[in-house]
Parts: structure tokens; sequence; C-alpha cells
């Protein structure tokens, strides 16, 4: 069996693909597959016991030729430059393919944030924000959450940038507290919208949304809203997970129940009363309709694609099929959509919240969420016009749609020099 492959090796062959369809030059394909701007930077925390510790910290911007740069940071332990790279290039696309107006950026810091005191997040947090500080700012680059980070760590974020420029500046990160300038309706955003992208597919398919048994890996700011809303919404929920492993249940459980006793301080999903322990290779392989992987990349690959049984993947995460396992689901007919179409309500409603920092000037959730839909429901209709039209997988055609506005800009603009 081959390496699974990574993040970065994953983004570069879809891309390669998207620029062989697209038919676009070789300069044009090396320019798109290039990061504009990396910066690595140091950062040294002091230990709530005083002791003196360095990480690693990055801020990856992929392309700017259609806005500023946009994107996640995360906490992680296994986050490097290469993971980063690949992130930022799928927000690239991603961006490009809901047509907002910004280009790709993700940033991280290799650090496993459940190891470290709230006070000591705090400082890595600040100490970040003030290293990459020159490259990022609302008509810059807007950070945002991602794996491992919060509204918390928004909020300091945005203080550290504020103090350090002397006033304050809320457009400089996305998924703040409403309290500071965060917009109604981005915290469940992202997964409002993989519901969005499930019912879509799902009535394109011609299936009930509301008949379909649904497993969801990750049980996070994505997976656990994800799965909530899919409930509400009458699928049956039959197992979740988190990095500890995974619950099960066949006849159904309440998301929203087991998110309360979460934030309440329930360390992990596994051994929830009524549900039997799974691990979460076993969760990804269940006789499900609906698999939404919410956790982390290349979770779905070569050496497991095969034994997928659920009809329908919808990636609440970046980056969790490989290409290899594309070409296996897509033999065996499963319809995935992809990451950037699937989870782009994020961006969608982080783009709406730096909109309205601009302005000064607030929406409604209820306005939040119907633009929201709007912008899902239009993208996915494209997206899946242009596969039948091309005889291509969702993928292929999202990010053709995503990539062909990149080059067009590029193209538009002109090479500087
Ligand atoms: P999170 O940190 O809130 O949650 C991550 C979840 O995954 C947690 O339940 C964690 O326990 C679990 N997890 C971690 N390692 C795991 C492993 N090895 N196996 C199984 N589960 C594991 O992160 P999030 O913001 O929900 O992000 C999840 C995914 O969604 C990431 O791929 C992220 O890039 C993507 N995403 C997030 C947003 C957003 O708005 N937060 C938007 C678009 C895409």
């Amino acid at each position: 069996m081959a390496a699974r492959q990574s993040a970065w090796e994953s983004a570069q062959i879809q891309l390669a693909e998207a620029v062989r369809h697209l038919g676009l030059d070789d300069g044009t394909h090396q320019l798109l597959a290039t990061p504009r701007r990396e910066m690595t930077v140091s950062i040294p925390l002091r230990r709530d016991d005083g002791n003196v510790e360095v990480l690693r910290g990055y801020r990856v911007q992929h392309n700017l030729s259609r806005g500023p740069a946009k994107g996640g940071i995360r906490y992680h332990p296994s986050t490097d430059i290469d993971e980063v790279r690949a992130l930022a290039m799928w927000m690239t696309w991603k961006c490009s393919l809901i047509g907002i107006p910004y280009g790709g950026a993700k940033g991280g810091v290799t650090i496993d944030p459940r190891l470290y005191s709230r006070t000591e997040l705090e400082r890595v947090t600040r100490r970040y924000a003030s290293e990459i500080g020159p490259i990022i700012g609302p008509e810059k680059d807007i950070p945002a959450p991602d794996v491992g980070t919060d509204e918390q760590t928004m909020a300091w974020f945005m203080d550290t940038y504020s103090v350090n420029r002397g006033y304050t500046v809320t457009g400089v990160v996305t998924g703040k507290p409403v309290s500071i300038g965060g917009s109604e309706g981005r915290a469940g955003a992202t997964s409002r919208g993989v519901m969005i992208a499930a019912f879509a597919a799902l009535r394109e398919a011609g299936a009930n949304p509301r008949d379909v048994s649904v497993a969801v890996q990750g049980f996070g700011k994505v997976g656990g809203l994800a799965a909530q809303y899919l409930h509400d919404a009458g699928c049956k929920v039959v197992a979740v997970s988190d990095v500890k492993g995974g619950a099960y249940n066949a006849m159904g459980m309440n998301p929203a129940k087991m998110l309360r006793e979460m934030r309440a301080g329930m360390e992990s999903v596994v051994g929830y009363p009524g549900t039997d322990a799974i691990t979460n290779e076993e969760l990804l392989e269940l006789d499900v309709d609906v698999l939404v992987p919410a956790a982390l990349e290349s979770v779905i690959h070569d050496g497991n694609a095969d034994r997928i049984k659920a009809r329908f993947i919808v990636e609440g995460a970046n980056g969790p099929t490989t290409p290899d396992a594309d070409a296996v689901l897509e033999s065996n007919g499963v319809v995935v959509v992809p990451d950037i179409l699937a989870n782009s309500g994020g961006v969608a409603v982080s783009y709406f919240e730096w909109v309205q920092d601009l302005q000064a000037y607030w929406w409604s959730e209820h306005e939040v969420t119907d633009r929201l839909r709007g912008i899902l429901e239009s993208s996915y209709a494209e997206v899946s016009a242009l596969a039948v039209e091309r005889g291509v997988s969702l993928r292929t055609a999202a990010q053709m749609i995503g990539v062909g506005r990149v080059a067009e800009a590029h193209r538009t603009r002109g090479l500087y020099p």
C-alpha cells in the first residue's frame, strides 16, 4: 500500500487535475501552485511555572489576486508548514468558488492546546498575533478560528492587534464574539452550510433528507453543530466522535443534549449513556447514508476508501479525502460533496462579519442565514451543473470553478513588472 497522501500532496494533485481540465498553461499552473507569501515565527512562551518554551507558528498567504487573504488559525500538535500551505490553497479556491472577494490564507501554531492553561494560551495567541501582525489587517489578511481555536482566541487576537495599532480594529479577524463585532449566525455557519450542502446532494439524488442516517467524525465547532442541525432537520444521527473515539447507537442520538453536556464539562463522547464505543476508523466505515468527516485531513485514504459504505460524503473538514481515495469512491458511486463547497458556510459568514465590521452596521441572524443559504445553494447548483456538463466529479467541478476564477484574475490584472 502506498503511503497516505498528505494534505499538501492532495492539494497539489487536485490543482493539477483542475488545471488539466481548464487547459491552463504551465506558467499559470506554477503561479497557482506556489504560495505568494509565507511567514514562520517563533513564539517564546512563559509557562505558568516560570519556565520558557519556544513554539513555532506560521502564516501562509497562498493567493491575493482577488482580494485580501482569508483563512483560519489552527492550534494542533501536528501542524507544520506543509499542512498550512495546503489549507491556505484550499481557502483560495473556496473563496473564489463561492464568489467572495478574498484570496486564501491559513495560519497555525504547533501546539496541543489541551496541555496548556487558558492564561498560557492567551500569551501564545498575543505573541503569535504580534509576530504575524505586519502582514495581517482588514485590507491585507483576516484570520478566523480553526481546529483548536475559538472565538475567545479571536478576541485576544483582535485586542492585541488593536492595542498595537492604538485603536480598535474589529475587522482584523472574524469569528469573534458578537459583543465585540462578531456576526450573528457565525458560530453555526460552517455547520449550517454542511447541512444545506448535504440536503442539496440528497435532493438531487432523489433521496428524502429526512429519511437518512448520518455519522459525523469530529464533535467540535463544525461537527457538533452539523450533527445537531441534521438531527433537528429530521436525519437520524447514529454516530459521532472526537479525538478519543466515537459513540454509536443504531436508533439515533440527540446531539444537542450531548453538546450541552460537553459544554458542561463532559470530556468526550466516548462512553455516552445509551451508546456503544467505536473507534474513529469504525465510524468512517459504518453502514450509513451520509458520512460527515469534520475533524482532520486525509482520514479517508487508499487504505479504507473501499470499505466506506456511505452513499454520500459531505466534507465538513478540509481535505479529509485523499485523491487516491477519491478515485475509489468515484468508481464505487459514492457522491463526495467537496470541502471547498460543503464547508464554505464558515467563510461566507466570515465575509458578512467583515463587511459589517467595515461598515459598523449590524445584520440580524435571519438576514445572515438567508444570505448564507443563497450562496450555498447557488454555488452547489453551479458545481453540480458543471460536473454534469463535463462528466467530472463534484470535487473536480468545484476546483475548476475556484481555480478558473483565480487564473482569470491573474490574466486580467497582468504580471508585474
Ligand atoms: P475543533 O477543534 O472545534 O474540533 C475538532 C474536532 O475533531 C474535535 O471534536 C476533536 O476532538 C476532533 N479530533 C481531533 N483530532 C482527531 C482525530 N485524530 N480523529 C478524530 N477526531 C479528531 O475544529 P473545527 O473548527 O470543528 O474544525 C474541524 C474541521 O473543519 C477542520 O478540518 C477545519 O479546517 C474545518 N473547517 C472549520 C471551519 C470553522 O469555521 N471552524 C470552517 C471550515 C472548515
